[in-house]
């Protein structure tokens, strides 16, 4: 492969190689050093040389794309929620997808009213909402919670001890005060301890085992992707152990499949849960389904 000179003839490149647009600019931004935001500064600058470093480095992130590597972890950075999480290979990229999920757990919260809460309006347990997020990875789901609702007291869990350490320093780097605790989906937390959630939601890993779509992600952890010949192991799990750590009428939600909206539903119901519903994804898929503990 010849090392192009200018920023057009990288981004040349890229596109003969059938990168995305969108992926080759911001992997550019990243040889270049330059903030990740700034596409608009590559249109401008498109007759700029690249210096033997830049180059070199541009060589690199293009070789690492093309072998299938996310560009998240290239540049080691994902737009989340309006977030810039620091992610690497210990935990999934995090998807626009699950923006899905971050946006129906926001309404399933009772308003945030940080000035006018008066006699008449009485606040939820302890004044402000309880959340739980099961599989954090990155901490993705979580600190877009906690960002949006600084009223809320939110927890995060994953049974990796590398996930909490990545979803740890992007919670100080963001100064989001999510408390984190090691645990098997909900085998280690004691609701003694954190109360019972308003909120439970999930992102768990929901591909079977064996699918041929595991073979674009190869560089991605495969207990944070695989579970069981279904795919619904994990989420059978959590299905069973939540309704004892919710608060009546409050809610959970799970991402899944393209094809598993029913499945989960059934599931729900039978667990005894109230309200079953899905939501679909950007791409119009049903991604999540939810539902809430009788009252
Ligand atoms: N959405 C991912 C994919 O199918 C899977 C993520 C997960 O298992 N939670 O590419």
């Amino acid at each position: 492969m010849q090392n192009p000179t200018t920023v057009e003839a990288c981004l040349r490149q890229a596109q003969s190689h059938g990168l995305e647009r969108v992926d080759a600019q911001i992997l550019l931004l990243h040889s270049l050093q330059r903030t990740l935001h700034d596409r608009a500064w590559l249109l401008a600058h498109d007759s700029d040389s690249l210096t033997p470093a830049q180059s070199a480095a541009w060589h690199e992130a293009l070789q690492r794309r093309l072998q299938g590597e996310p560009v998240a972890y290239i540049t080691g950075l994902k737009d989340f929620f309006g977030l810039t999480l620091a992610v690497d290979a210990r935990v999934l990229d995090p998807r626009p997808d699950t923006e899905t999920l971050v946006e129906w757990a926001l309404t399933c919260l009772p308003e945030f009213k940080p000035e006018s809460r008066s006699e008449s309006t009485p606040a939820p347990s302890n004044g402000s909402p309880r959340i739980l997020d099961l599989g954090t990875g990155s901490g993705a789901v979580a600190l877009a919670l906690q960002h949006t609702r600084p009223d809320a007291t939110v927890w995060a869990v994953d049974a990796s001890e590398d996930a909490l350490a990545v979803a740890r320093a992007n919670a100080a780097r963001l100064q989001l005060g999510v408390q984190f605790i090691a645990s098997d989906w909900l085998n280690a937390v004691d609701v003694q301890h954190t109360g019972r959630f308003d909120l439970i939601v999930s992102n768990p890993p929901y591909v079977a085992e064996g699918d041929p779509h595991l073979a674009a992600l190869t560089h991605e952890p495969l207990q944070a992707l695989t579970s069981g010949p279904d795919g619904l192991d994990d989420i059978r799990q959590i299905i069973a152990q939540a309704p004892t750590f919710l608060s009546p009428g409050g809610w959970l939600l799970l991402e899944h499949g393209w094809d598993q909206a029913a499945p989960v539903q059934a599931l729900l119901r039978e667990a005894g849960f109230e309200q079953v519903q899905s939501r679909r994804d950007l791409s119009d898929i049903e991604r999540c389904t939810g539902a809430a503990m009788p009252k």
